[in-house]
């Protein structure tokens, strides 16, 4: 009769532990890189800038006096705030986004349309 031994617990309790490590360094280089893309596709600007870009763009009058809420933390957008703004039009703060794009969010929380659009899409329908 033969008699097969289990693995020891101990060699078990180490192989979590390396796992567990891994996944540490694995989800701080998602983190960063994930970070960049949103860089890349929803640049970090201050909204005044962002604001006059898309007045240019959408021929509005400029509409200094209107206020600016931030949909993901429902605060108001200061003109000096650093935003990230989307192609659709939506700004939101730097960190709000950020907040959200890392919880695995990858459309705008307003019109829930893609980061990653494709290029020539309609994106200036909507205020
Ligand atoms: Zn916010
Ligand atoms: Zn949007």
């Amino acid at each position: 009769m033969m008699i097969h031994r289990l693995p020891s617990p101990a060699n078990n309790t180490n192989h979590d532990d390396d796992v567990n490590v891994n996944k540490a360094k694995f989800s701080m280089a998602t983190k960063e890189s994930k970070l960049k893309r949103l860089e890349r596709c929803a640049p970090k600007t201050s909204f005044m800038a962002w604001w006059k870009e898309r007045c240019d763009l959408m021929k509005l009058s400029g509409g200094v006096d209107t206020t600016f809420i931030c949909s993901i933390c429902l605060d108001t957008i200061d003109r000096t705030d650093t935003i990230h703004g989307l192609k659709c039009n939506h700004a939101f703060h730097d960190k709000c986004l950020e907040q959200w794009f890392l919880r695995s969010h990858f459309h705008c929380p307003l019109c829930h349309r893609p980061f990653y659009g494709e290029p020539g899409a309609r994106c200036y329908d909507t205020v």
